[in-house]
């Protein structure tokens, strides 16, 4: 989708800091960190949120989260810890239309709530 903001980086169109870069999936630090480590996680093919993914391709989903684990684990915060936040709709807050998984690390993250 040409429209869309991480299309256009996955496209190369838009910059970004690149941290892992698979087949079906890329990994960037977040412009506006909210923890030492933020990395955002995408499938590279473009699904509005995460039911329309579940719904379409199962497998692409687990690879995200597994793409996801690896990023923490590459980012050193396997042993202290590490948080997966997946923003579906208005109520949580998503403002990207692309699914993307944030890997929040580095600090300690409070609780949920
Ligand atoms: O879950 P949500 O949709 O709110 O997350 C979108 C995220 O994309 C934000 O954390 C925002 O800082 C990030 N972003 C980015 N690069 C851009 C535009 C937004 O990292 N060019």
């Amino acid at each position: 989708m040409s429209d869309c903001l991480f299309c256009r980086i996955v496209a190369g169109d838009v910059p970004a800091t690149i941290v892992r870069d698979s087949a079906r999936t890329l990994a960037f630090r977040d412009i506006a960190p909210q923890a030492p480590t933020h990395v955002l996680v995408i499938p590279k093919e473009h699904y509005d949120d995460l039911p329309a993914l579940t719904a379409t391709d199962l497998d692409l989903a687990a690879q995200l989260l597994h793409d996801a684990h690896r990023v923490a684990a590459a980012e050193g915060l396997v042993e202290t810890g590490y948080r997966l936040v997946i923003n579906t709709g208005r109520d949580a807050g998503q403002t990207v239309p692309h699914v993307h998984v944030h890997v929040l690390g580095g600090r300690a993250l409070g609780r949920l709530g």
